[in-house]
């Protein structure tokens, strides 16, 4: 058969125990339980994905993530792997209702494309990796947790601490200053998960300047469908204010820069891999802040979205630390971050680097 052909594929489930719960506003993961993919090609060269479900932001499940996969590689199997770029636009035509899905099926088939080649994916993004550390989250629980946790990571060389909030104003307050105290000179971003309405934002960033933090960055303070609060709090703040659940889609993206939102969050599991490239360029082009984002993602689409944000350069906030929260082993090869949140990918030969453990037996 020939190399270059698409001969097989699989999908699994990745699950992992998490070190502590993620807790957000809006919901939170006990474990890891996502989806992987796999294609192999007729030479034997595979390409493997990930599909990180969250059930509470986007409404997919791990049950639909699956099924979609499924379809995803009967349809690929037979094609040619050359056509990425047609692969990719049958599987957005095919998948646009399970971003999760869409990003794995299109991950599995650059991962297996660079492995050919022998080149790490980053190569198809820029000439060289741009230097990629991630900020470290908070999640929702007591200001002693907040302490103790930030403590720790301060320790390992952690210089970013992403504070959830959006449960209690004077709880949040006290949390940020708990982080503040642990890592006097580390840099605070803020995620609300649109929990607040703007007068609650205003008045917990004045609160908080009071306190003597200025916050580098502050995400999704309002409802995802309030894109005119976004645009009034940019306005108001020093800092970028940064879209993360209203954007979904490119036309999202646009209507946002156009309103004057100062930041956008890219997720590879929000709009897939080549849509994510076209909001990267939109967003430069108009030079609004941009972060890389993730779900709660194992080793391997973390990676891939730090290959994405290291190739291509230019991302003002990075935020990929969900592999530190996974306590259990869940992949083989590339180790993903260092405790200092750095993505070393100069140690990445080809392809993405982490394999899932359920696939490297097969
Ligand atoms: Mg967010």
């Amino acid at each position: 058969m020939k190399e270059t052909l698409i001969r097989s594929f699989s999908v699994a489930r990745l699950r992992g125990a998490l070190t502590q719960p993620f807790t957000i506003s809006s919901g939170s993961h006990k474990e890891l339980d996502n989806a992987v993919f796999m294609l192999r090609l007729g030479g034997g060269v595979r390409g493997c994905g990930e599909a990180g479900v969250a059930p509470h932001i986007t409404g997919e499940t791990l049950e639909g993530t699956m099924a979609a996969l499924k379809r995803a590689g009967e349809w690929l199997e037979g094609r040619d792997i050359s056509s990425f770029d047609a692969l990719f636009r049958g599987l957005r035509e095919r998948l646009d209702r399970n971003r999760a899905a869409l990003a794995a099926a299109e991950m599995a088939v650059l991962d297996a494309l660079a492995r050919l080649m022998k080149v790490p994916l980053w190569r198809f993004y820029g000439p060289r990796p741009a230097k990629t550390v991630t900020d470290i989250t908070v999640v929702i629980g007591t200001p002693e947790q907040a302490f103790d946790f930030a403590k720790f990571y301060l320790a390992r060389g952690m210089k970013i601490f992403k504070i959830k909030v959006g449960i209690d104003h004077d709880d949040d307050l006290r949390r940020a200053a708990a982080v503040r105290k642990a890592a006097p000179g580390a840099a605070i971003f803020l995620d609300a998960n649109c929990a607040w309405s703007v007068a609650e934002a205003r008045s917990f960033v004045r609160d908080l300047r009071r306190a003597g933090i200025r916050p580098s960055v502050l995400e999704q303070p309002v409802k995802r469908d309030d894109i005119e609060g976004l645009a009034a709090l940019s306005r108001d703040f020093d800092f970028p204010v940064c879209a993360d659940e209203s954007l979904y889609s490119l036309q999202d993206a646009v209507r946002l820069i156009r309103a004057g939102v100062t930041g956008l969050n890219i997720k590879l599991m929000k709009l897939g891999l080549a849509q994510s490239l076209e909001v990267y360029r939109l967003a430069k082009a108009k030079g609004v802040s941009l972060m890389m984002g993730e779900m709660l993602e194992s080793r391997l689409s973390s990676v891939c979205a730090a290959h994405f944000a290291a190739g291509l350069g230019g991302f003002d906030l990075i935020d990929l630390d969900t592999p530190l929260f996974i306590k259990d082993r869940a992949t083989a090869g590339f180790a993903g971050p260092s405790p200092d949140g750095n993505y070393d990918l100069s140690k990445v030969r080809s392809g993405i680097g982490p394999v899932p453990l359920v696939f490297s037996r097969r």
